[in-house]
């Protein structure tokens, strides 16, 4: 849903709120906030903005310019939010890329949530447990990026990131050399025969219900798969996962949900409930009303 998100009552210039992007017609943001606002009896506008690519800065700054409260980044805008913001949260130097801008005395914070979002969503949420985990990630796109020093501060036994176009995995181990937990990375085929706890799908291979090129690796007993798409019918790789007799599957929207309470957090100070936001989100997704 686009356009913009309103809670009743007088709205000052520090209460508004936005996501920029482009495109932005798919991003579900506005009405997650609203469910937030509604919630916590809050007072804000939250908005999503097409944003056009050479007006990105411009339009960012005039933005805070005016006093606005905060905005969320998504694509292709999120390393060059990282790049125009004064300071950075740890998750968002790892990544090089922000999700998440917030005005604050002493200048702009750029951070990434993301991370944060799909663990929340995979401890708190869904009950896995990933320390001592052995963790395949398949994909190094921009939401990887963003997800594995969130990851790796949750102490699994080991890290392997597997992608199409092995250079961009290697790229992203790179950025976390010193790292305590073994990280490796490599072309697809390259973890063959290997076993892992978890499997997370950070491909966009989803959202055309295509199943991106797997490695014939083994799932563990408990071993549980996370696609970082979301849709209403379970995605190729979910199904792909339950075929190969895993623990557990989810999908995405845990992780938007969850990524959405951290900004909201990081802005205003207040955590948002989000179960329930789930719940009406996956309703709303079934019944294709979003
Ligand atoms: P990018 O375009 O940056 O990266 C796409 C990745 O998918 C690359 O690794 C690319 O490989 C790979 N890929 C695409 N198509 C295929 C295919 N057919 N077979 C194998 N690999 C493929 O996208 P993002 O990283 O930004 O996003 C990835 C997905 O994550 C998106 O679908 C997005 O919707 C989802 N996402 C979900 C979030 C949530 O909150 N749930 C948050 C952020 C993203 P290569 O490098 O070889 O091109």
């Amino acid at each position: 849903m686009t356009g913009k998100a309103a809670v009743k009552g007088r709205v000052d210039q520090g209460d508004t709120y936005a996501v920029f992007g482009n495109p932005i017609k798919h991003s579900k943001s506005p009405q997650i906030h609203k469910a937030f606002a509604e919630q916590l009896e809050d007072t804000l506008t939250y908005r999503a903005v097409r944003v056009e690519d050479e007006k990105f800065e411009t339009k960012v700054r005039g933005f805070f310019e005016r006093g606005g409260g905060g905005l969320n980044i998504t694509v292709p805008f999120k390393e060059r939010a990282f790049a125009l913001a004064d300071r950075a949260g740890a998750a968002a130097q790892r990544a090089g890329a922000a999700n998440c801008l917030v005005p604050r005395d002493d200048g702009l914070h750029a951070e990434n949530t993301d991370g944060l979002g799909l663990v929340r969503d995979m401890v708190a949420n869904l009950g896995w447990q990933l320390q001592g985990r052995r963790v395949l990630v398949i994909g190094a796109g921009g939401a990887v990026r963003g997800i594995l020093h969130p990851l790796l501060q949750e102490r699994p036994d080991a890290l392997t990131i597997v992608n199409r176009s092995p250079a961009r995995a290697q790229a992203l181990v790179d950025r976390h050399e010193g790292s305590a937990i073994p990280l490796q990375a490599g072309p697809v085929d390259k973890v063959n025969g290997e076993t892992f706890d978890l499997v997370i799908n950070g491909t966009s291979a989803s959202l055309s219900d295509a199943l991106p090129m797997l490695p014939e690796v083994k799932l563990s007993a408990r071993c549980c798969c996370y696609d970082l798409v979301y849709a209403a019918e379970p995605t190729a790789f979910m199904r792909w996962s339950a075929a190969h007799a895993a623990w557990a599957v989810a999908d995405g929207l845990g992780m938007l949900v969850e990524q959405a309470a951290e900004s909201y957090y990081l802005w205003r100070g207040k955590r948002p409930a989000t179960e329930a936001v789930i719940g009406s989100l996956r309703s709303r997704l079934l019944e294709n009303s979003i």
